[in-house]
């Protein structure tokens, strides 16, 4: 059941008029704080550092040939767009020479520039997640800076290709990327606390690309460190890697939806119906899930859209914690999810509906000074039992959802009558 009903219903303009002005504002309390910490925190640093160095000529040509070339990277791959939400890039492939050539203000204000410009020319994204990730990456530069410089004293040491310098300098870069991470994993765990830990810091693919990252930061330095000029023979390679990481990105972001970052729905339903296939084949178990937010549209109109979004961000987090690696959760459309369970049979299947019914039940998401709590309503089909294939079992997992509509909500529901022929929806005709 929606929060509102037992909460007392603020005037409505007034929150979204001014969250939708400050978008910071309608997130979590903890996050709001951490955010402003990290970035004071930044600021600070900038302040502190920026009175104790002394500007060399030499370091701001460096550091303008370094910006520069990240800007290049930016306009040679920016007609191809950036996904939305947490994307990667190669830039640190410039950020890690300013830290390990210059003194450590230059590294702490290296992502200035550089994010502004995706800012303006890329994606125009919310300003306070620029904000915040232009700090992480300005302190965990400035952090690298400060301590290979304290290991290894000489500012170009690592240019003479002495082997204990290097070593150092891939060490730092490795502090770089480890800091950088674990910065933006607090955020977005405190963001939504259901995330786990492993899908906020690394899998697989991200740690390929760390090390990316940090092979190329660590010879770009060597080469710019040598001969500034020899940026020029850096810069193509670092450009067609950054096209290509790119392109792998955007062909992900074409199978997720944007908001909650589960497969959409025609990802979900090709993936849904390959585990059909395969179960078909192995006489496997199967059972299909479609869960709904119960009064879903009263949050909206009660604390706005910002709210809603992150009530459905919260539910989805909180689906996708609850369930295995291998099953398939998807954005149906609007507050309706999907899930796919493999191997699981009616008693595994409604103990899993009845756990994420529960869940969500307790999760609560801060509206100004109320919480927001929400319910979901479930329809659980069994292949085999209510259907062969990806339709059917999507038709009466349906009526099982609308049966669980009608008994009030806040509940679980298998098909009470066989499926009849005429009520066979696809993902499009989705069930409300
Ligand atoms: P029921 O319990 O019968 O499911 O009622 P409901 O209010 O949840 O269902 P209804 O279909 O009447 O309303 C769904 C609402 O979901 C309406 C729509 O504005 C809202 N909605 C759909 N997509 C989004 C979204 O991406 N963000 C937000 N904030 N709201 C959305
Ligand atoms: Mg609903
Ligand atoms: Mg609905």
């Amino acid at each position: 059941m929606a929060a509102p009903s037992h909460t007392s219903v603020k005037s409505r303009d007034t929150v979204t008029t001014l969250a939708d002005r400050w978008p910071i504002l309608g997130q979590r309390r903890p996050l709001v704080v951490y955010l402003c910490g990290i970035v004071v925190l930044d600021l600070t640093a900038i302040g502190f550092f920026a009175a104790s160095t002394d500007f060399h000529w030499h370091d701001l040509l460096t550091f303008v040939a370094l910006m520069f070339c990240g800007a290049v990277c930016i306009e040679a791959t920016r007609r191809l767009g950036m996904p939305a939400g947490v994307s990667r890039d190669l830039l640190s492939a410039w950020w890690l020479p300013a830290a390990l050539l210059l003194p450590p203000v230059y590294a702490l204000l290296a992502p200035i520039p550089l994010q502004m410009l995706l800012q303006k020319r890329v994606r125009e994204t919310v300003v306070y997640r620029r904000v915040f990730s232009s700090a992480a990456i300005s302190l965990a530069g400035g952090a690298a800076s400060v301590l290979f410089h304290g290991l290894v004293g000489e500012l170009d040491i690592p240019t003479q290709g002495t082997g204990g310098p290097i070593l150092v300098a891939v060490g730092c870069a490795v502090l770089f990327t480890v800091l950088n991470t674990a910065l933006i994993a607090i955020a977005a765990h405190t963001a939504v606390p259901d995330t786990r830990w492993r899908e906020v810091l690394w899998n697989r693919e991200s740690l390929t690309l760390d090390v990316v990252e940090l092979c190329l930061g660590v010879l770009v330095a060597i080469a710019c460190g040598v001969n500034l000029a020899l940026l020029v023979l850096a810069l193509p390679p670092v450009v067609l890697l950054q096209r290509s990481l790119l392109h792998a990105q955007l062909q992900a972001a074409a199978r997720t939806d944007p908001k909650t970052g589960l497969l959409n729905a025609a990802a979900w339903q090709r993936e849904a119906d390959t585990e059909i296939v395969r179960a078909r084949r192995t006489g496997e178990t199967l059972a299909l899930l479609i869960v709904d937010i119960d009064h879903f549209k009263r949050v909206n109109d009660t604390y706005g859209h910002l709210v809603g979004d992150q009530v459905l961000i919260g539910v989805a987090a909180t689906i996708r914690s609850q369930l295995r690696d291998y099953d398939v959760v998807g954005r149906f459309g609007g507050e309706e999810f999907v899930v796919l369970l493999p191997r699981a049979d009616v008693t595994e299947a409604r103990r899993v509906a009845e756990r994420l019914r529960s869940r969500i039940g307790r999760m609560a998401v801060p509206a100004d000074e109320n919480m927001v709590t929400v319910t979901i309503s479930a329809g659980v089909a069994i292949m085999s039992m209510h259907g062969d294939d990806l339709i059917e079992l999507l038709a009466a997992a349906d009526l099982a959802l609308y049966r669980a509509k009608e008994l009030g909500r806040d509940r679980i529901c298998l098909p009470a009558t066989p499926v009849p022929p005429a009520r066979r929806p696809g993902p499009e005709a989705a069930p409300s």
